[in-house]
């Protein structure tokens, strides 16, 4: 593996060797730099990632990197939409896991424990939390599910479950195209029946604060205001993204030695993006991200839902939904490129034409999560993330993998981390790999790309209550 060198203010790069057929290109301050290891597994993925096929460089690692299947979470990879080859680990088992940011105009001052404790319970009691929870929206889990896939949160909003403006405030306005359930297994098929289900471990609903405003003009486009309260959902396609991913994974292992390509292991089966098995893969995997912006679409719908029966309020606004594990093909360098993005997220600068009407003037908001007791923050992107395929971090990352968060984190430790933050599980155990420990310092990975142009800090919020899945 090449030397990890410094080439810049926040800037690294493992320049070129061996078989890898680019840089890969890492943006690290000071303190995440020295929480990296030399020769780190997932300094190693950038490597292998840098070594495929028609890989258009350099491979990115973000400041919230750490070790993932095959490729690791923050990472970025392009590949040639000719030419290059598409990998089902390089986007991830969670396909379209995404953010989507609620802006309500309720003072999160005048909502008292109890209060905010039974907006909680009326949420939960609609939207299982935790792995293999049950939807109670039967019928469109049934006959709804073709029009889930196909149609994603734009089918939903046709049938009632949400308003226009949603869908205009959504990546791909909710629905990626390109998506075919022929490509689907059936076992996939029997793992969808999961609309509006949270999901296990690093999932959460959460009620928060706006509590510092950094640029007023972007904040006020976002329509995000000081003091007010916002809802953050972090969920993706659930058990059928997943079957998704380990099919393909399986199939394009496989076949990849038909098509002459040398893996450095499965995490990163890969087979040219034109191939039967490739173009199937992106019909499936357009089917997952469309089932995952239907299930945070109706989340949003259970949600308001939760809000009228407490509150009798249903004003929550979609600020954006942006998927953080997701390829696309993007134009980047005046060339077609396949960009996968997995615990990535796409930040097109101002101007950018495909940016939604609303946010063309500021940029789109990327909405990056810290932790159940961390600032999350909005950004945007700026022109110079150009550099990174105008791609940001996706989250605070993980610092302690869940076995060692488990082991090394007390409860006293717990127990302060998480300050007064309300939780919907009692038994802290549950939470310790989910911990703020667990996770990097999010103020540390938001300003690395700050400091250095790439973003612009929008906002910040604080946590109130988390349902954890
Ligand atoms: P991932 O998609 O990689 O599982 O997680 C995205 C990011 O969400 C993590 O890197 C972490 O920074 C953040 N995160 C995890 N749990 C919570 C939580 O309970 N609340 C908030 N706001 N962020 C969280
Ligand atoms: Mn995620
Ligand atoms: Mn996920």
């Amino acid at each position: 593996m090449p030397k990890l060198t410094k080439t810049g203010h926040n800037r690294y790069l493992l320049p070129r060797t061996g078989a890898m057929q680019v840089d890969a290109l890492l943006f690290l301050n000071d303190a995440l730099r020295s929480q990296l290891a030399e020769n780190s597994v997932e300094l190693q993925q950038l490597c292998d990632a840098a070594a495929l096929p028609g890989v258009f460089g350099p491979v990115v690692g973000m400041p919230d990197i750490h070790a993932g299947f095959g490729l690791p979470i923050g990472g970025i990879m392009a590949t040639r939409a000719h030419g290059g080859v598409v990998s089902a680990g390089a986007v991830g088992m969670d396909i379209n896991c995404g953010v989507r940011l609620l802006a309500t105009k309720i003072p999160a001052d005048i909502l008292d424990k109890p209060t905010l404790r039974a907006l909680m319970q009326a949420i939960e009691k609609r939207i299982p939390a935790g792995v293999g929870g049950k939807s109670r929206h039967h019928r469109l889990c049934r006959e709804g599910l073709e029009d889930a896939l196909t149609h994603g949160a734009r089918g939903l909003v046709s049938k009632g479950y949400g308003i226009r403006a949603d869908l205009d405030r959504c990546e791909e306005s909710g629905c990626l195209s390109g998506a075919q359930t022929a490509a689907v297994s059936a076992k996939a098929l029997q793992r969808a029946a999961q609309l509006s289900t949270l999901g296990g471990g690093n999932h959460f609903l959460e009620m928060g604060i706006v509590e510092i405003i950094e640029d007023e003009s972007a904040a006020n486009t976002f329509g995000l205001e000081k003091g007010m309260l916002t809802v953050l959902i972090h969920t993706g396609s659930r058990g059928f993204g997943h079957q998704i991913c380990t099919d393909y994974t399986e199939i394009m292992f496989k076949a990849a030695k038909n098509y002459g390509i040398h893996l450095p292991g499965k995490g990163l089966a890969a087979c040219p993006t034109d191939s039967p098995e490739g173009s199937n893969y992106l019909a499936a995997m357009a089917c997952a991200v469309n089932f995952a912006f239907a299930n945070r679409q109706l989340i949003t719908f259970d949600i308001r839902e939760a809000f009228q029966e407490v509150l009798g309020e249903t004003d929550l606004a979609v600020v954006y939904d942006v998927a953080h594990n997701i390829a696309k093909f993007e134009e980047h360098f005046g060339e077609k490129l396949l960009v996968h993005r997995k615990g990535a997220t796409r930040a097109l600068p101002p101007g950018h034409g495909e940016n939604p009407v609303c946010y063309v003037a500021t940029g789109h908001p990327a909405i990056v999560p810290g932790s159940m007791n961390s600032p999350s923050y909005v950004l945007t992107g700026t022109e110079a993330a150009k550099e990174s395929f105008c791609s940001v971090n996706h989250g605070a990352g993980r610092v302690m993998s869940r076995s060692a968060a488990k082991k090394h984190i007390s409860r006293e430790q717990f127990m302060s981390s998480v300050g007064d933050v309300l939780l919907n599980t009692r038994n802290y155990k549950q939470l310790l790999d989910e911990a703020p420990p667990a996770y990097k310092n999010i103020n540390d990975v938001v300003d690395t790309l700050a400091d250095i142009g790439l973003t612009k800090i929008t906002a910040r919020l604080q946590p109130l209550a988390v349902i954890k899945g």
